[in-house]
């Protein structure tokens, strides 16, 4: 059978005389069990053993069964969000013929599908692979992933975009892999204008030149306890306040975890200001550390207090 075949047939397996197809033992333990019957909507940026164990639940099926039940052969074991399932092309066709999606539109909401294409495997094979806590996903907001799940379960996982660090309609976020809760953030608005302003300076060509330096300089600065101290600690403590898990459940401390979360708002307007500075005049130092400080609601910005700030704003090209 051509791999077409698999994904027409499966496509179509809705039609009860074409049922067959994807049917094995998994199915038949659930009775309404049949590819495409339940809508299970992946989450943009969505982890893939993410949306399988959604749509495994969904199902009322492990995450195994709902692999096997698809013809999807499983090796090792994991677990997220320490690793993720890697498919090859013919477990990403069989897993869209059985959500009836479209594989390019699959491929496009789930990040690391079809990662490591070993095309000439005739089999559709699910591998479990270790992630480096850089790369590891982070918890998505659990209205949306409640939404997209049929309301089976309200547990996903999604990697990390800068530019969706929260979910401003729920008001939840979780900036760091080692929170199994999202943070609640209704109790520092300024965070959903962030996010705004965020999205509206993605249209600048500079856009993620600007985000990365700006939160280099954030970070530093709140490492090194400079500058907006107070204000950070300020919205710390009111994060820690409504989200007492931050603080109890973790090996990491809330300081850490929340980090990207409390910088937020001044990475965004840090990051703004840098793509207004004109690009071919160089203005000088003193005026642009003026210009930033002005921005970040400081009194000012020594000059020669900084180091990497220097660096960023002294024109090298
Ligand atoms: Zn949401």
């Amino acid at each position: 059978m051509s791999r077409t075949d698999i994904t027409d047939r499966a496509a179509a397996a809705a039609v009860p005389a074409q049922r067959g197809v994807l049917t094995t033992q998994a199915w038949l333990q659930v009775p309404s069990a049949a590819p495409g019957v339940l809508r299970v909507r992946p989450l943009t940026g969505e982890a893939t053993a993410s949306y399988v164990q959604r749509l495994a639940t969904a199902y009322r099926l492990t995450l195994p069964q709902l692999l096997h039940g698809a013809g999807i052969a499983l090796t090792g074991h994991g677990n997220l969000p320490a690793a993720e399932l890697h498919l090859n092309h013919n477990a990403a066709q069989h897993l869209a013929g059985l959500t009836r999606t479209p594989l390019p539109h699959l491929t496009r909401a789930l990040p690391r599908l079809v990662t490591d294409d070993d095309t000439h495997h005739t089999a559709a094979i699910a591998r479990w692979k270790r992630l480096e806590a850089g790369q590891q996903p982070v918890r998505a907001c659990t209205l949306c992933t409640r939404h997209r799940s049929q309301n089976a379960t309200d547990t996903a996982w999604v990697h990390p975009a800068p530019h969706r660090l929260m979910c401003p309609r729920h008001q939840q976020a979780a900036p760091d892999p080692r929170l199994t809760s999202t943070v609640r953030t209704w109790a520092v608005p300024e965070l959903v204008t962030a996010h705004h302003t965020h999205q509206r300076l993605l249209r600048h060509p500079r856009a993620t030149t600007a985000w990365t330096a700006a939160r280099a300089i954030t970070t530093r600065w709140y490492d090194h306890q400079q500058h907006l101290t107070h204000r950070w600690h300020t919205r710390l403590t009111r994060l820690c306040a409504t989200n007492p898990h931050l603080t109890t459940t973790h090996s990491a401390s809330p300081t850490l975890l929340a980090r990207d979360l409390v910088t937020y708002p001044e990475t965004i307007t840090f990051a703004r200001t840098l793509t207004t500075l004109p690009r071919q005049q160089h203005p000088s130092v003193g005026h642009t550390l003026s210009l930033i400080a002005h921005r970040l609601g400081l009194p000012r910005l020594a000059s020669n207090a900084n180091g990497p700030l220097r660096a960023l704003l002294t024109p090298t090209r």
